[in-house]
């Protein structure tokens, strides 16, 4: 598989562990270890076993862990973990201990896991992202330039649509996206409109969200001037985009000195 960030890969097969191996990106990321050459599926690391429907249900080869993955015949050189929000402040301790690098998926991070992956951060590298897709982490950074670059009567607002299934709203990615406008031109975030909510004040960010039966994730940024509007759209057409983001980033952050790192950075890294 030729991904962006081979070019990065270290000179032997990095020996990786997938943190949340049971879960739907974990499964989905073990397959695809187990078909990269250039990777070594180390430890799959869980609280539960994979689901029966699993291709690796009944596979044993590598050690099907409650969390203690340092004992890991071999070693780890990197954890790659896509858990729940309260799983990074357990798990941070251990990729301390053992001093791997980490790249971390999990969305709706709790202040302890936030706290763990900061902690964690001093002493390893650290990647963190709400959103693994390289699509989006080049949007992102668009939108950064474009909030910059654009006159200050540009005015914005996001919509994402998700998956009915989806238990929160808005999607992380759009809070980020917000957020990232916010940052560079002030304003108020709100989320969604209805009722009498009078004109719209020009500095307000619009953030509206969707919820339909096959909706994977997709986010589109409206920026309005006057006589003209930009949008900027991205639009997820299976996790197999988060997958291929996440080995990217692993490949890039195996090696790295300690710190915390988004994809953001591998793409500044990129266009050095
Ligand atoms: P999932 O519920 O299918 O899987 C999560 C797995 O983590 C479960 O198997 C669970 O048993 C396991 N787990 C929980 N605590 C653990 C611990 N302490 N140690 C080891 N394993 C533990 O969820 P999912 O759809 O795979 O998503 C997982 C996370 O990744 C969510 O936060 C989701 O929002 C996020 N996500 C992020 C991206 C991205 O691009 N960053 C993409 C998809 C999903």
């Amino acid at each position: 598989m030729d991904l962006p960030g081979m070019a990065e890969k270290q000179a032997r097969p990095l020996r990786v562990a997938v943190i949340g191996a049971a879960g739907r990106m974990g499964q989905r990321l073990v397959e695809a270890i187990d078909a990269t050459p250039d990777l070594i599926l180390a430890a799959r690391v869980d609280l539960r076993p994979a689901p029966d429907a699993s291709p690796h249900a009944a596979r044993e080869t590598v050690p099907f862990a409650t969390g203690l993955f340092q004992y890991v015949a071999g070693g780890v050189d990197v954890a790659v973990e896509f858990t729940t929000g309260e799983a990074p402040a357990r798990i941070g301790p251990e990729v301390e201990r053992l001093g791997c690098a980490w790249v971390s998926g999990t969305t709706g991070l709790s202040a302890t896991s936030w706290a763990a992956l900061e902690s964690a951060s001093g002493k390893v590298p650290v990647l963190w992202s709400p959103n693994m897709s390289l699509g989006v982490a080049l949007l992102t950074r668009l939108l950064q330039r474009c909030a910059r670059l654009l006159p200050q009567d540009w005015e914005m607002e996001i919509t994402e649509a998700h998956h009915a299934g989806k238990v929160d709203a808005p999607s992380g990615t759009a809070q980020v996206l917000a957020e990232v406008w916010q940052k560079e031109r002030g304003g108020q975030i709100v989320y969604g409109r209805s009722g009498k909510t009078g004109p719209r004040p020009a500095d307000e960010i619009g953030v509206h969200s969707l919820r339909l039966p096959e909706a994977v994730g997709d986010h589109r940024i409206y920026l309005g001037g006057r006589s003209e509007m930009l949008e900027l759209a991205h639009r997820t057409l299976d996790r197999a985009a988060f997958v291929t983001g996440a080995l990217t980033a692993l490949r890039w952050l195996a090696g790295r000195p300690a710190g915390l790192y988004t994809l953001g950075d591998w793409i500044e890294d990129r266009l050095r």
